[in-house]
Order: C-alpha cells, then sequence, then structure tokens
C-alpha cells in the first residue's frame, strides 16, 4: 500500500496532545532519500520556505557521504547568507537543584542520594549575579528542578531579583528561565516578573520512551509537559524555547518531535518556538541509562545541520555539554546562541578557585570549560561577532528570530549593529589587552561591510559615546 502521510496527520488544537508517535514512526520508515529529493529540498529551505514533516524525514534518513556533506553545506550557507556571523552569549544558572522527580538520567532526581542539595539564598543569588557580571555576561538563563520551594512566586522572586543586581556598568538585561512546566496562572505570575524566554524540554517525544525514563512524580505525565508550552502562550508567554534530550531514543524520532512540536505552535498561535536546544546526555552523579540510543558525533553534526534547514527561522542553542572543538565545528551549520564561561554546580561562579566538575555538586558533565573571554577570543579568530544584543526583547519585538529571518534588511539594519554595539561594550569594560585588540579590529570590519552610509556612520558615533561612558545604546 503507498504511503499517506495525510493519513495520521491529526488536527492542531491548543492545548491537546499533537504528536502521534505512529505518524513520526511512519514518516521514518516510508521515506526514502534520493540525490533529487535532497537537493529538492535544500533548494526549498534555501528559497526560505519551511519543510514539512515528509521531507525532514527524507533528511534524516539520508546515509550517503556526500549527500550528508551537501546537507551540511545547505546549513552552512542558511545560516551564513541569512543570518551572518553573529553568535549571541549567555550563561546558565542554577538556582535550586531539590527535585521531586526521577529522571533516570539526572543527577538531581529524587532517588539520587550522592547529590549535594542547595537552593540559593538571595544574598548568595546577588554573589553569583555579581560574579557574572564581573566577567561581562548580560544574559542568563536562570535553571531549577522541580520542587514545591520552586513555586512561580519563588521563581518570579529570582528573576527580578537577578535584574536588580548592578555593579559598575555590569547588569544582566535578559533572564530566560528554564523550569518544570507550570499551569496557566502559574505562567501568568512568571511572565509578569519580565522574563525573556521560557524554556521546557520534552526529553523524549517518544511516549513509551518518555516512560521508562521519567519513574516518578510529576514529569511521569507525558500530556502534561507535552502541553505546557501551550499553557504558556494562554498565560501570554509568547517567546518559548524547545528542546529534546538526545540520546533517550532513535535521534531521528526526536527531530521529527521537534518540528512537530513547531508545527503545532505555529499552526495555534502564529509563532514558533524562539529556540531549539538538542543537548545530548552527558554523565551525571550515579548515571546508569542504557546507552544504545546514545548519538555519535557525526550523527549529531548531520541532526543540527538538519535542524537548521528544517526550522530556518528558529534560534538554535549549543550548550557547554560539548567540546569545544566540536562546538567550534558545529556552530557553523546553523547555531545562534551558545554559553560561555559556564559552571553547573550550584554557587561556583563566586567561588574564588576554579575546581574541578564535581557530578555531585552538578546535574551533569560539562565538557567545554573556557572563560567566557577565551571563547569570545575564538570567535573573533574564526571572525564570527559575539554579541550581548538583548534589543528585541526590551523593544517588544517579539518573534525576533522570525524578524530576523523574514524581514528583509533586519539583520543589517538591527543585529549587526546591535552586536557590534555589545561587543565594544564588553571590550571596554572586561576585555584584557589581546581580545579587545582583535575585537576592535573585527567591530571595524564589520562596520566596513554595512551598505548604507548612514547607519555606517550612525554605528561609528554610538561607539565613541560608548567609549566616552555611555552604556545600553541599541537600535
Ligand atoms: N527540572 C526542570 C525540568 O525538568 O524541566 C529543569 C530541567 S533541567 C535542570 C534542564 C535540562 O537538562 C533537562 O530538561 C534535561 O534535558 C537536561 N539534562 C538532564 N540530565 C542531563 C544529562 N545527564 N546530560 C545532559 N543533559 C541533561
Ligand atoms: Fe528534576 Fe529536571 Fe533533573 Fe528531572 S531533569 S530530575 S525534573 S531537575
Amino acid at each position: 500500500m503507498r504511503f499517506t502521510p495525510e493519513k495520521y496527520n491529526i488536527p492542531d488544537e491548543p492545548m491537546k496532545p499533537f504528536i502521534d508517535a505512529d505518524e513520526i514512526r511512519a514518516y521514518i520508515n516510508n521515506t526514502t532519500s534520493s540525490p533529487k529529493r535532497v537537493r529538492e529540498i535544500i533548494a526549498k529551505s534555501l528559497a526560505k520556505k519551511r519543510l514539512t514533516l515528509e521531507e525532514v524525514a527524507v533528511l534524516v534518513n539520508t546515509e550517503d557521504a556526500g549527500l550528508i556533506e551537501e546537507i551540511k553545506e545547505g546549513a552552512r550557507t542558511l545560516k551564513r547568507t541569512i543570518y551572518g556571523n553573529r553568535i549571541v552569549l549567555f550563561a546558565p544558572l542554577y538556582i535550586g537543584n531539590q527535585c521531586t522527580n526521577n529522571c533516570t538520567y539526572c543527577g538531581f532526581r529524587t532517588s539520587n542520594s550522592s547529590e549535594i542539595r542547595k537552593t540559593l539564598t538571595d544574598s548568595e543569588i546577588i554573589s553569583e549575579i555579581t560574579a557574572l557580571e564581573d566577567n561581562g555576561q548580560k544574559r542568563l538563563i536562570l535553571v531549577y528542578g522541580e520542587h514545591a520551594l520552586y513555586s512561580p512566586e519563588f521563581i518570579a522572586h529570582t528573576v527580578k531579583l537577578a535584574y536588580s543586581v548592578k555593579k559598575g556598568n555590569g547588569e544582566i538585561r535578559r533572564v530566560n528561565i528554564n523550569a518544570a512546566p507550570l499551569d496557566i496562572d502559574g505562567f501568568k505570575t512568571v511572565k509578569a516578573s519580565g522574563i525573556g524566554t521560557y524554556q521546557v524540554f520534552q526529553e523524549t517525544y517518544h511516549p513509551e520512551a518518555y516512560k521508562t525514563y521519567h519513574l516518578s512524580g510529576r514529569k511521569t505525565d507525558y500530556n502534561y509537559r507535552l502541553t505546557a508550552l501551550d499553557r504558556a502562550q494562554e498565560a501570554g508567554i509568547d517567546d518559548v524555547g524547545i528542546g529534546a534530550l538526545f540520546g533517550l531514543y532513535d535521534w531521528r524520532f526526536e527531530v521529527l518531535g521537534l518540528v512537530r512540536h513547531t508545527n503545532h505552535l505555529e499552526a495555534c498561535y502564529n509563532v514558533g518556538p524562539h529556540t531549539i536546544s538538542f543537548p545530548r546526555v552527558k554523565d551525571a552523579s550515579t548515571l546508569d541509562i542504557d546507552q544504545s540510543h546514545f548519538v555519535s558525533d557525526s550523527d549529531f553534526t548531520k541532526l543540527v545541520a538538519i535542524l537548521r534547514l528544517a526550522v530556518p527561522y528558529t534560534g538554535m542553542i549549543l550548550t557547554a555539554r560539548e567540546p569545544a572543538q566540536l562546538r567550534n565545528e558545529i556552530i557553523q551549520f546553523g547555531v545562534s546562541q551558545i554559553d560561555g564561561g559556564t559552571k553547573i554546580e550550584l554557587g561556583s561562579y563566586s567561588e574564588k578557585q576554579d575546581t574541578e566538575n564535581n557530578l555531585d555538586k552538578g546535574q551533569f558533565q560539562i565538557n567545554d570549560d573556557r572563560s567566557l573571554n577565551e571563547i569570545i577570543n575564538e570567535l573573533l579568530e574564526q571572525d564570527m561577532l559575539p554579541s550581548f544584543c538583548t534589543a528585541c526583547y526590551r523593544l517588544g519585538r517579539t518573534g525576533e528570530h522570525f524578524m530576523e529571518f523574514s524581514v528583509p534588511g533586519f539583520i543589517k539594519r538591527y543585529c549587526s549593529p546591535n552586536a557590534m554595539l555589545t561587543l565594544a561594550e564588553y571590550l571596554i569594560d572586561y576585555a584584557p589587552e589581546n581580545t579587545a585588540k582583535k575585537g576592535w579590529e573585527v567591530i571595524n570590519n564589520n562596520i566596513e561591510k554595512l551598505d548604507d552610509e548612514t547607519l555606517k556612520t550612525s554605528v561609528r558615533e554610538k561607539i565613541e559615546q560608548l567609549k566616552s561612558g555611555k552604556r545600553d545604546l541599541y537600535y
């Protein structure tokens, strides 16, 4: 019988579960890859059209080495021509690792008695933020376990506290959160504190696999988690981030799950996710899970390139779970945000001495321990433009990645100049001499590349204002 994808499609309705495992499996099993098809699909993505699930299935089923190179090249071209050379930098800040769930891959799970439990006090949060600001950070994501202690009111309090800490020219201008799903009222409370993105990962989109990893607690409910972003939208949070934890189930299924989730949000709320995250499972305190679905580096690179082509207007986040060399390589295939100077042990940013990653104090092993400045240096070496920009969020230009992608000239008019201005602030306030030297060269080269003379003059003027002490200038 001929495979008819439409047959499986479940209608998109707000608040309704929208993943049909049979549908996704049918796409994977019944779709084959050919050079002609793969090239047509890459061309469609480069023409700024979003891909269907069937087209994404063709890409994930591509095994031919030459065609995989073409997929990667397509993703590289899309990134270079549409988004340019900017990379947005942020840092995670773990607020508390108490947790009532039992996720078998996570060091914070309730059954892990080796984990040293801690919730930062207000004064500890202030010390952490001060240390982050002293490094030049401007954008944070606050992270919490799932626990009655971490109520919507508590989360809102910590967000407001983070915004309130100012030291010298240091300030946090955007606070995103990664927290367990809430009900609509809870999301309203959190939104009122001024969060940027609300991020939550489905971990695995496969309902049966999901059950095997989530043994007890609220998180056992697959559908409650799946519809978390519907409730967030209902509460007025239209800036959301999705993700899957790669290594729990067949990576091809997860890629289609992420695309299906994106389609659902677009269909119901007219706005897709702001960001997609694709962490791979890393070692954790007393980690004991089956490794049969772990994803190799080459499949990981391929899946990042496929995601870039599949959702061309969505931001993509690659974290310090991955080693520096692999991050440097994968950034080229469409990543738009990375964390820098990351420490995930509770309270560790303000510790005087750098300590080894102790698994019993953190959630998992991180593999890129470069400082923020080292990362900035390496990005500059690669002629990339590190950015701490928060302008769209603060000017209410939500759906910014969609605008970057779809509004002609948006990146040249807003994103690149803002990246230059925020990098300039970093160079003036925090960078050592060698980084500053490289940074100003990159800024000057990027000003030269602007094709609008009035804008060139305006950016140069704003940079002079920054040099004479003004801060927080943006378009
Ligand atoms: N408790 C919240 C929740 O479950 O949504 C916050 C999540 S957790 C602090 C952030 C994310 O880390 C999880 O959603 C999961 O994808 C990821 N994570 C958990 N264990 C991991 C591991 N061993 N390796 C890599 N990532 C992991
Ligand atoms: Fe708790 Fe989240 Fe870790 Fe699960 S992933 S044990 S919910 S912190």
